[in-house]
């Protein structure tokens, strides 16, 4: 199915894309990092569960989760076909920016966000034990922090 949106043109198997996020979303990781953007993303971002649904997207099947901060968020998310034509125009679900990635053969992925969250965990944000608390981790946020944002405003 084509999508249009300004000046982005898309191929997406919508069903597919169903199917394989709807499958991650079955397979959460359940730290608190986790578990807070799943149980507040959808009221804090209205708008954004729509937008993506028209890809095909489950907003709780996001391929990867990167925890900037505990409530500032970005989640990249597999769309089965492909990117037709690379738009200028700022691709938004609700308030969140979607920048839409060439993947491999047959796929390509959005990344959405920044989204500040509320905190809504009992436990404490700097008590969470969580996998993006591990070096190995927190080294891809700094990447893919810096690829975003330059030097300014490091997360430590
Ligand atoms: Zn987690």
């Amino acid at each position: 199915m084509i999508l249009e949106y300004l000046d982005w043109r898309f191929e997406v198997d919508i069903e597919m894309t169903r199917k394989k996020t709807q499958e991650n979303a079955t397979d959460h990781c359940m730290c608190d990092y986790c578990r807070n953007f799943y149980e507040t993303v959808d009221m804090a971002h209205p708008g954004l569960k729509e937008v993506l649904d028209e890809f095909g997207v489950c907003l709780m099947g996001p391929s990867e989760l990167l925890p900037f901060e505990p409530t500032l968020v970005l989640a990249c998310y597999r769309v089965q076909g492909k990117i037709l034509k690379w738009g200028d125009a700022t691709l938004l679900g609700g308030d969140v920016l979607l920048q839409p990635e060439a993947a491999d053969e047959g796929s390509f992925y959005l990344w959405v966000g920044e989204m500040e969250l509320p905190w809504v965990q009992d436990e404490a944000p700097e008590e969470v034990v969580s996998p993006a608390n591990l070096p190995e981790f927190l080294e891809r946020m700094q990447e893919v922090w810096q690829l975003r944002h330059g030097d300014a405003g490091i997360v430590s």
